[in-house]
């Protein structure tokens, strides 16, 4: 059966044969050249995992599906009257299906009548979308096919590690020069061509500095400035500050090594620039993606075939979910929620008066800082999500969820959030389940149900249906009749899939949004014409570099940086059940630059403890050149990273500070 991989937003494409076994299919662009990961190779494993929970739990106690529903929906009932709507928060995920982030933001705007909605997705892409937006009018992630990387000449990727993270990937920068800008010399900048290795938290200065160059260096392709953007006369004297020589002193990148990097990207017919979590997790990540994209676009790159900007998503369905309304400011199709037009349109799909359905809510991190405060939600129904380990300053997290007076959530194994929770219910996965993936390029994928799920277990929609029917509603539970309403629902806004359909999916191997109608071809690259603004124009927006939100000092005198493995993906909840992924990355762990590894008597193996103004973690030492001497790197699938990082949260997108915060690094005696 034909489906796709359970993990990240690359959507390989994989055939599920007899016993579970996993082959790459040649038809899925992505992964043409038949290559998957080590986590796709090993996804049947998660089907069998003897960690599957069947049964739902209340209070840890086994208990039938009616019992466990009708104890929530009275619960649930009970709360509300008490409190109000908004005292019931629900939090999503960046890995459900399209339809499951559907229905749950209409199950909480819908059926409980809360604002009180967002996701783990908050914490990924939303410092990317937010610029995106600003610039061209619309997020379509990496609004072009990715087999167009292959015949690029230029690749720049700031802050992206897809040789670990999605390999498959660098298939398709095997032939473009590859520039990488990234603190440490990860696996993909060992591929690079040249290497900037900035300062943590420097990422906007950099890109300031670069822009200053090409201004400098007569590199602006000023034939497509004048034609297809504005604004650039504000951002050349916003830029006047920014000396490449200033910019070297603030980010440790040469000048010299600026200009290479700008005029590789000038000399040819055929660039794109990148971004990924590493320049996009920050307190000021919009306004450094912004940054980047108007070097892009002075270089008259965007909208461009063959050239452009894109942002490299992480999540399975981190383009998808952040586009039907799971969002604490959002309805289906991309819409604002205080757009009284997508409003009126809503309350006609789900027959409801349009002012029943509330305003904006809290934005993920600060949804979860509220969760049994006087004024917060007393209950949280979580999907998809582990914000006990994902989550950043992760032991306060832990302990307002652990605050709340009803803790509910659907896995498919007791991940550490769950086993805080009143109520478990046992959900089904991946491929016992059909469902629609927008993968990173905007193109919309189906995965087939092709396994029997174990005796006990159900659906997330059918959580929701059991829960909402208890609540008065009735809701689909069908995948298919479930998109045929997010067709509906996301018809005429900017993302439209109301031209879609399971069939033309499968056979067209995807179709790529915005489709709006059955006969539409769908759109691969959404700006070759004109950007989404109004006056089809994109926008250069003037942004200044600050320092992070929270730099070394005395106390904490390193840099923390934290990202991911090529064995775990997210909060590992899924891959550190799987042995083969374990046994290639058993722990977590700290790099470390050797000259501090020295200063600080410490050797590789060594138990080290990580300790910022949140928390600390422990973690086994490794010693590497690859890191910069003022900086160390975890990896976050474990407990422990997220406990240290900081909740500085970014004004525009409300994104973390994820990438960058002070520590201190002591052997553990
Ligand atoms: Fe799965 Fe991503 Fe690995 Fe492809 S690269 S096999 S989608 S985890």
């Amino acid at each position: 059966m034909k489906t796709h991989c359970p993990y990240c937003a690359l959507q390989c494409g994989m055939e599920i044969g007899p016993e579970l076994t996993i082959s790459p299919r040649t038809d899925i662009p992505a992964n043409a050249s038949g290559a998957l990961c080590q986590k796709g190779w090993t996804a049947g494993e998660l089907l069998t995992n003897g960690e599957r929970l069947t049964t739902p739990l209340l209070h840890g106690e086994p208990v039938e599906w009616d019992v466990a529903l009708d104890y929530v929906a009275y619960r649930l009932s009970a709360i509300r009257a008490e409190h109000g709507p908004d005292a019931v928060a629900v939090f999503g995920g960046g890995g459900l299906t399209n339809e499951k982030a559907y229905t749950l933001g209409k199950f909480a705007r819908v059926a409980l009548r809360t604002s009180q909605i967002d996701y783990n997705g908050r914490f990924c892409m939303s410092s990317a979308a937010a610029a995106s937006i600003r610039a061209f009018g619309l997020d379509r992630g990496m609004p072009f096919p990715i087999t167009d990387l292959d015949d690029a000449d230029v690749v720049m990727i700031a802050g992206g590690n897809v040789a670990e993270t999605m390999p498959p990937f660098v298939r398709h920068l095997d032939g473009p020069r590859l520039i990488v800008i990234d603190p440490r010399r990860t696996q993909t900048a060992k591929l690079a061509w040249l290497h900037l290795q900035p300062t943590p938290g420097t990422d906007l200065a950099l890109a300031l500095g670069m822009l200053h160059l090409a201004i400098a260096d007569g590199l602006v392709d000023e034939e497509y400035v004048a034609a297809r953007t504005t604004g650039f006369e504000q951002v050349r004297t916003s830029l006047s500050a920014w000396w490449p020589e200033l910019v070297e002193r603030i980010t440790g990148v040469p000048v010299h090594q600026m200009r290479q990097a700008v005029r590789a990207l000038a000399a040819v017919d055929k660039a794109y620039i990148l971004t990924g979590r590493g320049a996009e997790q920050h307190a000021k990540g919009t306004d450094t993606v912004t940054a980047f994209i108007n070097l892009a676009l002075a270089l008259g790159l965007p909208g461009r075939h063959g050239s452009g900007y894109g942002c490299v998503t992480g999540q399975g369905n981190g383009q998808g979910g952040r586009e039907h309304g799971q969002k604490a400011d959002q309805l289906p199709g991309y819409r604002k929620i205080d757009d009284p037009a997508a409003r009126e349109h809503l309350a006609r799909i789900w027959g409801i008066p349009a002012e029943d359905i509330p305003g904006p809510g809290r934005s993920a991190y600060e949804l979860l800082d509220a969760l049994g405060t006087p004024e917060g939600p007393k209950a949280l129904l979580l999907f998809g999500s582990n914000p006990v380990i994902s989550a950043p300053a992760a032991e306060h997290v832990a302990g307002r969820i652990g605050a709340l007076d009803l803790l509910v959530t659907c896995d498919f194994v007791m991940s550490e959030t769950a086993a805080l929770a009143d109520v478990v219910f046992p959900v089904t996965q991946w491929a016992e389940e059909s469902g629609t993936m927008t993968n990173l390029e905007g193109r919309v994928l189906l995965r087939r149900r092709a396994a029997t799920p174990p005796e006990g277990v159900r659906s997330d929609l059918d959580v929701l249906a059991g829960l909402a029917g208890r609540l008065g509603h009735t809701f689909e539970t069908e995948p298919v009749k479930v998109f045929d309403e997010l067709r509906r629902a996301s018809a005429g806004g900017p993302a439209d899939y109301s031209g879609i359909t399971y069939d033309r999916i499968a056979d067209e191997t995807g179709v790529f949004w915005p489709c709006p109608s059955p006969e539409h071809p769908g759109t691969p690259r959404p700006f070759l014409d004109r950007f989404a603004h109004p006056d089809g124009r994109a926008r250069f927006v003037p942004v200044q570099h600050r320092p992070a939100a929270e730099e070394p000092d005395q106390d904490y005198p390193v840099y923390l940086s934290t990202g991911r493995v090529l064995a775990h993906y997210q909060s590992g909840a899924q891959t550190r059940r799987i042995a083969s992924l374990v046994q290639a990355s058993p722990e977590p762990y700290v790099e470390l630059h050797p000259d501090l590894a020295e200063q600080l008597d410490i050797t590789a193996g060594d138990v080290v403890r990580v300790s910022s103004r949140r928390g600390e973690g422990k973690a086994v030492a490794r010693i590497s050149d690859a890191i910069r001497r003022d900086t160390v790197f975890m990896p976050f699938h474990w407990e422990g990273a997220n406990r240290l990082t900081n909740p500085a949260l970014d004004p525009t997108s409300r994104m973390p500070e994820f990438k960058v915060c002070a520590v201190r690094v002591e052997r553990d005696s």
